[in-house]
């Protein structure tokens, strides 16, 4: 399963953070083959189309999709030149997918912060620098060698050289990967490198208790909100202490506690989907009266290959798949009615699954 790594300077909330994602954790019982290591923490996504199917179907089980957060701790300034166990770390963050970048801005004289002031711009500056220099050393240890082949005229070591020098250029001005503009055949030679700063990335603001209902009174959430802009990157504020707590509250409590505050969503909640949404996931259902479930699969996925994720049998007997759209199902309010109007389609092999689908597959076994 794809995953995103939880990241950032000591003392910014990850731990307080990563407890309430374990806190909040899905419900084992639902997922009886899923083991986790314990720097993973696996939560149900949130989903109200969810709640939506379960009035309709009445089933005896409702199942939500889950993700997981991989807490990724300790990085600290010189982590690429190995200190505080600093390779150990990056090479933690070498195996996520995604980056979940937790940025302290609330103010707290009993919890030092690393640099001596909060300051959120240069914190994240700090790490990204880390990344980029690790980056750099990986292209450096490639390029010599990829440019002898390159004058021998070898067109894919001409092709790759050119992506290195790109990124050596990049690097060398203190920027990302993925702030390099490349052609989709670059782009495939980039993900060769696994480097770490060509992985997507979201800002995790934590702010104080008192910020929580509204975050735009606090000046370092704005910084935050005008670096990531400047990125093309998301910006999620949560207050971890009280995402603790949220964590810990059955589904009513919950609703109650969050109109207490005055917020729709639980932070949690929102980095739960913005984490799943920057990996390019989506979900669909499958539903019936025994039970009503969301799968996650990859945006693109064809058909058979969501079928796949279900039960390997489901893909190699593949034969079509009985599909509504979510709008449709519920604005008919039944599959029968939606059948009806002949919004139910049969599709085959080729059909690109989309978010929201409920799918009924049909194979051979
Ligand atoms: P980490 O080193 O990044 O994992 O940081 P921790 O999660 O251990 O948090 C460091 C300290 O900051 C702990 O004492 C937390 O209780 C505190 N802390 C975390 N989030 C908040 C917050 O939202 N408000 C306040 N006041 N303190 C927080």
């Amino acid at each position: 399963a794809l995953t995103a790594g939880i990241v950032g300077l000591p003392n910014v909330g990850k731990s307080t953070l990563f407890n309430a994602i374990t806190k909040a954790g899905a419900e084992s019982a639902n997922y009886p083959f899923c083991t986790i290591d314990p720097n993973v923490g696996m939560v149900e996504v949130p989903d109200e189309r969810l709640d939506k199917l379960t009035e309709l179907y009445h089933p005896k089980k409702t199942i939500p999709t889950t993700f997981e957060f991989t807490d990724i701790a300790g990085i600290v300034k010189g982590a690429s030149k190995g200190e505080g166990l600093g390779n150990k770390f990056l090479s933690h963050i070498r195996q996520v997918d995604a980056i979940c970048h937790v940025v302290r801005c609330f103010e707290d004289e009993n919890i030092t912060h690393v640099a001596g002031k909060v300051d959120p711009i240069s914190d994240i500056e700090t790490i990204n620098l880390e990344l980029i220099l690790a980056d750099l050393e990986t292209v450096d240890k490639r390029i010599g060698r990829v440019e002898k082949i390159a004058r021998q005229k070898d067109k894919d070591a001409v092709a790759e050289y050119e992506v290195l020098a790109k990124l050596k250029e990049a690097f060398e001005a203190e920027k990302p990967a993925r702030s390099v503009e490349l052609t989709e055949d670059q782009q495939k030679i980039l993900k060769g490198f696994q480097l770490l700063t060509s992985k997507p990335v979201l800002y995790v603001a934590n702010v104080g208790e008192g910020d929580i209902q509204d975050p735009s009174g606090n000046p370092y959430v704005q910084q935050v909100h005008d670096y990531a802009k400047n990125e093309g990157a998301e910006v999620i504020v949560v207050c971890a202490r009280i995402e603790e707590e949220i964590a810990e509250l059955e589904d009513d409590e919950k609703k109650m506690f969050l109109a207490e505050l005055g917020i729709k969503e639980s932070g949690l909640d929102q980095l739960i989907k913005a984490a799943y949404s920057l990996l390019g996931l989506a979900t669909y259902f499958t539903a019936g009266e025994p039970e009503v479930r969301a799968w996650t699969f990859k945006k693109g996925m064809k058909a058979p290959q969501c079928a796949g994720i279900i039960h390997s049998d489901f893909e190699k007997g593949f034969i079509r798949a009985e599909t509504v759209s979510y709008e449709d199902l519920i604005q008919y309010g039944s599959i029968a009615a939606a059948r009806e109007a002949g919004k139910v389609r049969l599709e085959g092999k080729d059909y690109v699954v989309q978010d929201g689908d409920i799918m009924h597959f049909r194979f051979n076994v």
